[in-house]
């Protein structure tokens, strides 16, 4: 579904992402794992359209689309949910989740994915009217994923969805990353909590200085005393 070949970005003359390579398959949950800076936003953002690289190629669907603007890789349904979930914070919970949808015309399927996200995330539904700013950061991530379905993703790129937050709610939301998985979407997942993203991966790719140092199964990596020692506290 997803090839990035060997891509070069910059930010001026700092090299962010230095060859970096890697796929993924229909069906799959991914996870590219890195420490703070590393560059796993600045690979998302690549994929999304809002950056371009400077060599490489990234094929989606057997398509070119390194480079291109963002809003056509969007139609396309490669949808980011952006890091610090930046949610509209005045604007209600409902508008948020209105302006995900808002390159789609078909009415019936948004009013239908719109009660599927209520559905997958009650507590949005309680809060439907409720301005965005006021919830609490799990709720706003959850608005931020709920944003993103919005916008008929076949390809989620999920930018740190654990950030910040307290345990039982990271397990929430990753059991939620799992169901919209099974329901069809591709979710290509970074994450700096190791541990919660190779529990629900397939496969996964480690980042460092924006270059991918290992990659292999989910399992694997999670067996991988490198992968141990610098990700996983030594366990
Ligand atoms: P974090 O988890 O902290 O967001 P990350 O792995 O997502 O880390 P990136 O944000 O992709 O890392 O950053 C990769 C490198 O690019 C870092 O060295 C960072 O300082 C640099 N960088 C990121 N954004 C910019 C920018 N707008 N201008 C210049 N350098 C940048």
């Amino acid at each position: 579904m997803l090839q990035v070949n060997n891509i070069d970005v910059y930010y001026g003359n700092i090299h962010a992402l230095k060859g970096v390579s890697l796929e993924v398959n229909e069906g799959e949950i991914v996870t590219l794992i890195g420490a703070n800076g590393a560059g796993k936003t600045t690979l998302l953002k690549t994929l999304s359209g809002l950056l371009k690289p400077k060599h490489g190629t990234i094929l989606y669907n057997m398509q070119q689309i390194g480079g291109k603007p963002a809003q056509g890789i969007v139609k396309n349904g490669i949808v980011h949910v952006p890091e610090g979930r930046r949610v509209f914070a005045n604007m209600s919970v409902e508008e948020n989740l209105e302006l995900g949808a808002f390159l789609r015309k078909d009415r019936d399927g948004i009013k239908k994915d719109l009660n599927r996200v209520y559905e997958m995330f009650p507590i949005l539904n309680e809060r439907r009217k409720q301005l965005a700013g006021t919830l609490s950061g799990g709720e706003q991530q959850m608005l931020a994923i709920g944003r993103g379905l919005m916008s008929k993703p076949k390809l989620l790129l999920l930018d740190e969805p654990s950030m910040g937050l307290a345990p039982i709610i990271v397990q929430q939301i990753f059991e939620i990353i799992q169901t919209i998985n099974q329901e069809g979407t591709t979710i290509l997942l970074v994450e700096q909590n190791a541990h919660m993203a190779l529990s629900i991966a397939d496969r996964a790719y480690v980042i460092e200085t924006g270059r991918i140092v290992l990659s292999g199964s989910a399992k694997e990596l999670q067996e991988s005393e490198q992968v141990k020692a610098a990700y996983l506290g030594g366990v």
